[in-house]
């Protein structure tokens, strides 16, 4: 897959201190475009930084913690004053949460599954859609995961936290549909990543394409030519999938 030219293109991306939002920052980074990477962990962006840099390419970090509603509305301010515009945002980041039966979760966690992983979505995109909208091509990728459908026993914040992306996201690219922004999902498929070992301890994680491996796929969702929009690409299959369901 070979990546589109973004040079001069602003790309936000969250999740950017490690695993797969780090290996797409990374990879956006090389085809050109100014990554401004979003994560709590500052010693895992600045490692990115230094990667970015030795390769030629440019970022600014945003050390934040997405629970941080108003700081994601300040960052919103900040790139309007400073870009004018963003081109591609990539909402990568994301928490597993407890694994445990319904009945057993804290409230606190539960809650906090839901803020990082639909409620900062939503934020994120009310306060970038209007800089979105100043680009020629706007892209927005959002990272679901097959959690979303296939359900299963002790994954229920993690499960219904996707479920909702999946409908935030969809709205969204409802909503746009006529501009020349595009919209989509994107299922990462098992990666080998910290979340991944979390919730497989006992998985052989050698077994598992690695964060690079699948961020080379982001390409195709971001590019300016893209023509799809409110799909789910999956990265197993290379291929996008359609939401429409008879009714
Ligand atoms: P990691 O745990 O390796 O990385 C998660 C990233 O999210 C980190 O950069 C972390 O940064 C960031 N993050 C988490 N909470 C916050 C927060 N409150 N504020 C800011 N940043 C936060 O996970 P992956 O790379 O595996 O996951 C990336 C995405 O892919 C997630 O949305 C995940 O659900 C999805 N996914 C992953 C799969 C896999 O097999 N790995 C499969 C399907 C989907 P920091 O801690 O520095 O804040």
């Amino acid at each position: 897959m070979s990546a589109p030219d973004l040079n001069g293109r602003i790309a936000l991306v969250t999740g950017a201190s490690r695993g797969i939002g780090a290996a797409m920052a990374e990879l956006l980074a090389a085809a050109g475009a100014h990554i401004v990477a979003v994560a709590r962990t500052t010693g895992g962006l600045e490692a990115l930084d230094d990667r970015i840099r030795e390769k030629g390419g440019t970022a600014t970090l945003v050390p934040l913690d997405l629970m941080d509603y108003d700081g994601i509305d300040r960052l919103g301010g900040a790139l309007y004053e400073r870009f004018g515009k963003l081109d591609i945002l990539v909402g990568n980041a994301g928490m597993l949460g407890p694994l445990s039966p319904l009945g057993h979760i804290d409230p606190k966690p539960w809650e906090n599954v839901l803020a990082v992983n639909v409620t900062a979505n939503w934020r994120l995109i009310r306060s970038m859609d209007p800089l979105l909208r100043q680009s020629d091509a706007g892209r927005a990728v959002f990272i679901s995961s097959g959690a979303a459908t296939n359900v299963r026993a002790f994954w229920g914040p993690y499960s219904v936290s996707k479920a909702a992306l999946d409908a935030l996201v969809r709205t969204y690219a409802e909503e746009t549909r006529t501009t020349p922004v595009r919209v989509n999902l994107f299922n990462p498929g098992a990666t080998r990543t910290k979340m991944r070992a979390q919730a497989m301890p006992g998985e052989d994680p050698m077994t598992l394409p690695t964060p690079e491996e699948i961020a080379a796929h982001i390409v195709k969702l971001v590019d300016p030519a893209l023509s799809e929009t409110g799909m789910l690409y999956d990265a197993k299959s290379a291929q996008f999938l359609s939401f429409q369901r008879p009714v």
